[in-house]
C-alpha cells in the first residue's frame, strides 16, 4: 500500500516509521489485541531503509549497558525475543559470539568493569587470556580478554520484511511513501497528515528514528534532546582476508562515549565489515559527505547542545574524520586488535547514520528515552543495541499504551 492514493481513514494505532522499532511495536500491539486496527507509516519506499537497513547486523548480548537502565532491560529480553521471531519467521540467525580485547595492561581495568556489567546483567561471559583468545581468534593481539558465547549475527533487514508480513497478514496496514508531515489533536482523536493523505488515530507512536524529534514536535512537544546524525563508515576484508576474523571482535570501548570504537563484524551474509567511525553526517540521511541539507546542518550548529559536545570532544572529533579521510589512519585503528592488517585487506564498505540524542547540556545521551504527549507515546532515543532490543521496546511501548487509558496524564 503506497500513499500516492489519496488515503484516509480512522484506527485505533497509527505508528510513524517502519524501522525496526515501529514494526516490532506493531508485532507486539498485534499480538497482544489482534482487533487493533493499526497502521504503520513510512516515509521510504519500503521498511527498513535507514538505520536497520544500514547495521552491523549483530545480536548484542547486553554486556555494556548500566545495569537496570531500559538498554540492559530490554537487551536482555529483546534478544531472546528476537532469537524467537527468528526462529518462527525462518529469518537466519548465528549465535557465533564475540571478544572485547584488551591491547594494553592500561585497558585491564576497564575490561574489569565490562566484566562486572556483563555479570551484573546476567550475561554469559568467561574471562579469557592470550592463549584462548589466539585459539578462538588467531590474528588478533590481546593480552586478555571477554569472550561472550551468547552474542549472535541476524540481518536486521530481512527482519523487518518479516515483521512487515506479520503486521499484513495480522490485519494491519503499512503504508510506504507516505512522510507525516502534520499532526493535530481535535476531538480527542490525533489527525495524520502525510502529502495528500490524511488519517485519523485514537494514538500514535512516534518511532521515526532520524526524525523523532521532529515528530514529536509536530505532535505539540518539545522534546528533551536533539536528534544528531552520526554517520559510521565500513571498509569490507576483501575475500582473501577473511581469515584474519572468524567471528566478532571488540576493542574495550571509551566509557565517555557511547559509540563501541571500530570493530570486526562478520556478516550473516557472509564477508567481514571493519569499522565504524563516527562522524557528524551533513543530513539526517548523510550516508555520505557529499549529502548535505542545509536544514539538517543549520539546526545542528545552531544546536547550543551539538556546540558544547563539540568543543568538549573536538580532538577525538577530529580524529574520526582523518580516519575517515584518510584509510591509512583507518588502518591503523584497526592494527590495534588485528596488526597483521594492512590496507589491502580493505575495500570500502557501506555505511550507516545513527539517530543519537544529544541534551541541551552537550550530553549523548545513553539510554532509551521514551516520551509522551497527549494520545502519542515518542520513542525519542534507540540507538545501538534498539535492533537487537525493538521486541522488548515494543512491548515496553504497549505497555505504557495500555496504562493510560486516560491521557490526562500525558499532559
Ligand atoms: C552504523 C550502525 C550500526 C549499528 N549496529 C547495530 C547492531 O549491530 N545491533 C543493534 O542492535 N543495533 C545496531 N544499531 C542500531 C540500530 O540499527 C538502531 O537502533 C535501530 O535500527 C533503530 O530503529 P528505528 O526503527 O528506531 O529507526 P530507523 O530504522 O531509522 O527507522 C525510522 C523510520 O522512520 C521513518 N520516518 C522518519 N521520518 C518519518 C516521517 N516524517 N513519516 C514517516 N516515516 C518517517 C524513516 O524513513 C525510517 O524508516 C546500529 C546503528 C547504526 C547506524
Amino acid at each position: 500500500m503506497v500513499a500516492s492514493e489519496r488515503i484516509s481513514g480512522e484506527y485505533d494505532l497509527a505508528i510513524v516509521g517502519g524501522g525496526i522499532v515501529g514494526l516490532a511495536t506493531a508485532v507486539r500491539m498485534l499480538a497482544r489485541d489482534d482487533r487493533t486496527r493499526l497502521v504503520v507509516l513510512e516515509a521510504e519506499a519500503d521498511v527498513g531503509r535507514h538505520q536497520s537497513g544500514h547495521n552491523s547486523g549483530v545480536l548484542h548480548s547486553g554486556v555494556y549497558y548500566r545495569p537496570g537502565s531500559l538498554k540492559a532491560t530490554t537487551c536482555r529480553t529483546g534478544k531472546a525475543m528476537m532469537e524467537a521471531f527468528c526462529a518462527e519467521h525462518g529469518v537466519p540467525t548465528d549465535i557465533c559470539g564475540k571478544v572485547v580485547v584488551a591491547t594494553s595492561a592500561g585497558e585491564l581495568e576497564a575490561l574489569d568493569r565490562i566484566e562486572g556489567r556483563a555479570v551484573a546483567n546476567g550475561v554469559e561471559c568467561e574471562r579469557i587470556d592470550s592463549d584462548r583468545l589466539r585459539a578462538l581468534e588467531p590474528a588478533v593481539a590481546g593480552i586478555a580478554a571477554l569472550h561472550v558465547p551468547v552474542t549472535g549475527i541476524v540481518d536486521y533487514r530481512q527482519v523487518c520484511f518479516a515483521m512487515r508480513a506479520v503486521i499484513e497478514r495480522a490485519g494491519g496496514r503499512v503504508i510506504t511513501r507516505a512522510r507525516v508531515d502534520r499532526i493535530q489533536l481535535a476531538n480527542d482523536e490525533l489527525r495524520i497528515g502525510f502529502g495528500h493523505g490524511e488519517l485519523r488515530a485514537a494514538r500514535m507512536v512516534n518511532c521515526a528514528g532520524l526524525h523523532s524529534d521532529r515528530i514529536l514536535r509536530l505532535a505539540g512537544g518539545s522534546p528533551s534532546a536533539k536528534i544528531i546524525p552520526f554517520r559510521g563508515e565500513y571498509y569490507d576484508l576483501v575475500p582473501s582476508s577473511h581469515s584474519l576474523c572468524r567471528n566478532l571482535i571488540y576493542p574495550v570501548p571509551d566509557p565517555a562515549f557511547p559509540f563501541l570504537g571500530v570493530h570486526f563484524t562478520r556478516m550473516i551474509g557472509g564477508g567481514v565489515e571493519c569499522g565504524p567511525n563516527a562522524v557528524l553526517a551533513l543530513a539526517r540521511e548523510g550516508y555520505r559527505w557529499r549529502d548535505l541539507s542545509p536544514r539538517d546542518l543549520a539546526e545542528t550548529l545552531a544546536f547550543g547542545g551539538f556546540r558544547k559536545l563539540a568543543w568538549r570532544h573536538w580532538r577525538m572529533g577530529w580524529g574520526e574524520v582523518w580516519r575517515s579521510a584518510s584509510k591509512a589512519a583507518f588502518v591503523t585503528a584497526l592494527q590495534r586488535l588485528i596488526p597483521a592488517i594492512r590496507a589491502s585487506d580493505l575495500q570500502p564498505g557501506r555505511s550507516g547514520v545513527r539517530a543519537q540524542a544529544v541534551s541541551p547540556a552537550g550530553d549523548l545521551i545513553d539510554d532509551f528515552v521514551i516520551d509522551r504527549t497527549p494520545h502519542a507515546i515518542h520513542v525519542l532515543n534507540a540507538p545501538s543495541p534498539a535492533a537487537t532490543a525493538s521486541l522488548a521496546i515494543g512491548e515496553h511501548v504497549v505497555d505504557q499504551l495500555g496504562q493510560c487509558q486516560d491521557d490526562t496524564d500525558y499532559d
